[in-house]
């Protein structure tokens, strides 16, 4: 019988930029590494706990602790692995998807094949992705967009007094398609509409999170006003009824360490297609490790941001990459083919 070793220490990655959205502000982002071996292969996950779900470094590697691997009787049996975890209560999704991420690493590896093959995947390449520009003083937000020259679509974090100048300021540099994420930023109704008007000038493509997610009446009267596609992100973990989101947004932001799994990430996207939902794939602050099992689910998906490694200096692994459109690839390697960086 197959037995497997857990292993995990905290992944702390810095930042290049001190990253800034509606909020909070950090340097560090305080992730996890994840390594689950049996047979000699090693299977790789990592979560990036978000505070915004009530979870840090400390909460995810107290949970994999609590972890016992003789439960995995059969490998090949996700479905049985995630049955265990739920056994252990609800929470804790970001320690939940890298054990998940790890055994789907181990199995594509055991199997010698890639995970987009193992999962009869369209095609290796997926949607163009966006650069993120976080909340920065209006006098360093030119340079910040030239260090974006490479990449076709910015997304640009607003949500602040200042929303109108900041985008103003990037329409001097760059006549590039935007994408907002207002994290929840604008708080009643009417703001949130003077800034959609303002912004159905400015070659903005899509508004993530324009309002708080408790604001369900006014989000579904938003949808109805707004020009512009919006995009549920704090409004779905994942666990909401997609019929319920679908009043209030035209899409929805999966991300892995909100969904808790990559299994489950896939039946959603099943699920908000039959809502009529856009599907986009989103990241936290990660290396190329989970951002690389992300952009395996954006095999299925509208719209991809996955610039989570390009936020942090000095990535440790290589795994997920662009084409020359902007467009995410997964490497033709076994398991999700991500390796060290040496
Ligand atoms: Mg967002």
């Amino acid at each position: 019988m197959t037995r497997f070793s857990l292993r995990y220490s905290p992944l702390n990655l810095t930042l290049r930029h001190t990253f800034t959205i509606s909020r909070w502000s950090r340097d560090i982002a305080p992730n996890v590494l994840v390594e689950l071996e049996a047979d000699g292969i090693v299977g790789l996950g990592e979560a990036s706990p978000n505070a915004r779900y009530n979870e840090s470094q400390e909460s995810c590697m107290a949970w994999l602790a609590k972890f016992d691997t003789s439960a995995i009787k059969n490998p090949f049996d996700v479905e049985a692995l995630l049955a265990t975890m739920e056994t252990y209560g609800p929470g804790n999704y970001s320690a939940k998807v890298p054990l998940e991420m790890a055994l789907y690493d181990w199995i594509g590896k055991k199997l010698g094949v890639p995970l987009y093959d193992l999962w009869n995947a369209p095609s290796n390449i997926g949607p163009q992705t966006c650069f993120t520009v976080g909340i920065d003083e209006t006098e360093k937000l030119p340079g910040r967009v030239k260090e974006a020259d490479p990449y076709p679509v910015l997304k640009i974090k607003l949500g602040t007094d200042r929303d109108k100048e900041i985008i103003r300021t990037i329409r001097t540099v760059t006549d590039k398609p935007i994408w907002i994420d207002a994290n929840e930023g604008w708080k009643d109704l009417e703001t949130a509409k003077d800034h959609i008007r303002f912004l159905a000038d400015q070659n903005v493509q899509m508004i993530e999170q324009p309002m708080p997610a408790a604001m369900k009446s006014e989000l579904a009267e938003l949808k109805k006003f707004s020009p512009i596609i919006t995009m549920a992100d704090e409004s779905f973990t994942g666990r909401e009824s997609v019929e319920e989101l679908a009043q209030c947004f035209h899409g929805i932001n999966l991300k892995l360490m909100k969904t808790g799994s990559l299994r489950r990430a896939m039946q959603l996207i099943h699920k908000g297609r039959k809502a009529g939902l856009q599907i986009m794939i989103g990241c936290m602050i990660e290396s190329s490790l989970a951002n690389t099992a992300a952009a395996l689910i954006s095999l299925w998906c509208d719209y991809a941001d996955l610039d989570g490694h390009l936020l942090i200096k000095d990535d440790p692994y290589k795994g997920l990459a662009f084409n020359d459109d902007n467009n995410v690839y997964l490497p033709e390697l076994p398991g999700m083919g991500v390796i060290p960086r040496v």
